[in-house]
């Protein structure tokens, strides 16, 4: 076997996830590495927390990025706040939904499922119903933005009636963050979990997480110690606490959070509002041609993520031969669908850096070729 150095091309990311990362961003992550000790890199991740901050709309003191990409960061969440014998309302509208549900599992939670049609948003109503069928409750959990559906559920109206049942929240966001309307303090939201490389536009391996101060109280009234060592967030605190006595933990990925910095930076130069605006502006353009091309879309428009673009693929259309040509001839990556979906629909991701007008001209020219 003979070896050679890698020289990936430069390709047009428009699936669910990495998404194109910004060349700024690029450019932070070749800053020289420095210690992960070193009191300039201390401060560094004393802005990051603050624009995570930002980014999540919250105050909440324990906000950090978890070390690890955003399956770990929704680990986090769950091993960190349910115990075994706590009973959790998990709302299952696709993938990401069945994966809340395995993390209860493997706590020993005792889950009680509210399912929905995947393609749609979780019903506001099944979850009430499930919230009053078990008082004993002591969480819900959700994904705000289905990746494998493209279904956007109501964040809000779900925290509210979790709120109104004494329950806890736990809120898949690692779509959402930065793409749509999303307040953690103004909402309610107790736990939250999201991703670097979704429409936050970094390298994939860093997960951005925060726990309100009841469920900071929750974790601290353990009976049992968090099965994760390296996840338990009373250790990982004192690593990421910014009152200047930082003690190791773990070795941070320091060039990745140079780059987790620059384009949390990036986002709150354009502020919140307008990259959520963008991301919208974008998918109406997309949608518009995507129709015109006679491609459907799964979800409701009331209910459609403009990040996440889930579409039929015509009767007779080869899947794979289609996002093949798409990447080999134009350099553009389109994804499969995921579970139910899969070979049924593509979906288009307009995620961060990727929500712009030339991609979304790029990628209905490419398709309008590949399909005639
Ligand atoms: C991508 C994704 C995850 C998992 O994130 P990874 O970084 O791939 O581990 C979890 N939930 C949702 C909704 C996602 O889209």
């Amino acid at each position: 076997m003979s070896f050679s150095h890698f020289f990936p091309p430069q390709r047009t990311l428009m699936g669910p996830g990495p998404s194109d990362v910004s060349p700024q961003v690029l450019a932070a992550l070749s800053k020289p590495t420095i210690g992960h000790l070193d009191p300039l890199f201390v401060g560094l991740m004393d802005e990051i927390k603050a624009l995570l901050q930002y980014a999540f709309q919250t105050e909440n003191k324990l906000t950090m990025a978890v070390s690890a990409p955003g399956s770990a960061g929704m680990e986090t969440c769950f091993v960190n706040l349910v115990e075994p014998g706590d009973k959790v309302i998990v709302c299952i509208n696709g993938v990401f939904g069945q994966r809340m549900l395995e993390n209860v599992k493997r706590c020993g939670g005792e889950a009680v499922v509210v399912e929905q049609a995947w393609g749609r948003a979780v019903d506001p109503q099944h979850v009430e119903e499930a919230l009053k069928a078990n008082a004993d409750a002591k969480f819900l959990a959700f994904v705000h933005a289905e990746t494998s559906t493209g279904a956007r559920s109501d964040a809000k109206t779900l925290c509210a009636l979790a709120k109104q049942h004494g329950c806890l929240t736990i809120v898949d966001a690692v779509t959402s963050l930065g793409g749509v309307e999303l307040r953690v303090d103004e909402w309610g939201i107790d736990a939250i979990y999201s991703g670097s490389q979704k429409c936050l536009s970094c390298v994939p391996g860093l997960s951005p997480v925060s726990f309100s101060d009841a469920a900071v109280e929750k974790i601290k009234a353990r009976k049992t110690p968090v099965q994760s060592w390296f996840l338990d967030q009373s250790l990982v605190m004192a690593y990421w606490s910014g009152d200047g006595k930082r003690s190791y933990h773990h070795t941070a990925p320091v060039n990745s959070l140079y780059a987790l910095h620059e384009s949390l930076l990036l986002l709150k130069n354009e502020t919140l509002e307008k990259a959520w605006a963008r991301h919208q502006k974008q998918h109406e353009k997309l949608a518009e041609g995507l129709k015109e091309l006679g491609l459907d879309f799964v979800v409701p428009e009331d209910e459609r993520l403009p990040q996440l673009n889930n579409v039929y693929i015509p009767e007779g259309v080869d899947d794979a031969a289609v996002r093949k040509q798409l990447l080999e001839e134009y350099n553009l990556e389109i994804g499969a669908g995921l579970g139910a979906f899969a070979g049924k629909t593509w979906r288009i991701g307009l995620m961060g850096y990727a929500a712009r007008s030339e991609n979304v001209a790029l990628c209905l020219a490419a398709l309008k070729s590949v399909l005639k």
